[in-house]
């Protein structure tokens, strides 16, 4: 069995502020060491369930998190970003059998993470269908276009309840809760043996009662901060403005909304 991992941070136990994310600050290590810990105790259940190659992308920021000297042999990491509009999924193809999620946080425009954010902390919100977009589903579309179910997510207690709102057997280990500039975390070690027995558990599973789907028409709508960047959107081919600092762009391609997306942020 082949498995991808995408990692994040802001999902991490214990992560609460921007300087605890970001490399060039002092608080960033421990909290990078943590999100190495959660990547590999999801490695260990992976390998317990009889996972024989994992591959990982570091999707946090500059994409250099995560320590691969801790991490099983048998595992490759992505690290940086190539450029490419899958993004935190760089690399996944049909040739994966599950997508696990770890260190993943609620989207942009909702308060279940002090660091609620979608993609790009430049824009205030992204919509899809009406509905706040998270970094999750929009990788979680990618997969299932992939065919590749997506098994597992971490993160903060937000994020999961939106999973078990698109499949309920996911399996989810919420391992803190925003309040707003505030997380109540569990232990970081009792989240790495939560993540481990989860993931485990859910490579176990029979893979057909993961599936989530996906809509018929797309309509996108990105709030910006600013209006000049309303104004430079308005470029993009199909984009409609709604007021002087928020767009739509309506598609019934996916591969539309994500190219959108890695352009038009
Ligand atoms: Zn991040």
């Amino acid at each position: 069995m082949k498995v991808y991992i995408s990692a994040d941070i802001e999902g991490v136990t214990g992560v609460t502020h921007w300087d605890e994310t970001e490399k060039p600050e002092a608080d960033h290590k421990e909290f990078a060491h943590q999100m190495t810990l959660e990547v590999k105790a999801a490695c260990e259940g992976a390998i317990n369930a009889g996972v024989d190659e994992i591959w990982i992308k570091d999707a946090h920021d500059s994409g250099r998190n995560i320590d691969h000297n801790l991490l099983p042999k048998n595992t490759k990491l992505i690290r940086g970003w190539s450029g490419h509009m899958y993004s935190m999924v760089q690399e996944l193809d049909e040739t994966f059998d599950a997508l696990i999620f770890i260190g993943y946080h609620s989207a942009g425009g909702t308060n279940t993470n002090p660091l609620s954010h979608t993609m790009n902390t430049s824009i205030d919100y992204i919509k899809l269908n009406g509905e706040y977009l998270s970094e999750f589903l929009l990788h979680s579309y990618i997969a299932t276009s992939l065919k590749v179910p997506v098994v597992f997510l971490s993160g903060d207690l937000g994020l999961c309840d939106e999973v078990k709102n698109h499949n309920r057997n996911i399996v989810t280990i919420p391992v803190k809760e925003g309040s707003g500039d505030s997380t109540i975390n569990i232990h970081p070690q009792l989240a790495l043996e939560l993540i481990k027995d989860g993931v485990e558990e859910s490579l176990k599973k029979d893979f057909s009662q993961y599936e989530i789907e996906l809509p018929k028409e797309f309509e996108l709508e990105i709030k910006y901060y600013k209006h000049s960047e309303t104004l430079k959107a308005m470029n993009y081919k199909g984009v409609e403005m709604i007021d002087s600092k928020r767009i739509s762009f309506k598609t019934k391609d996916l591969i539309e909304v994500v190219r959108a997306i890695r352009f038009l942020l």
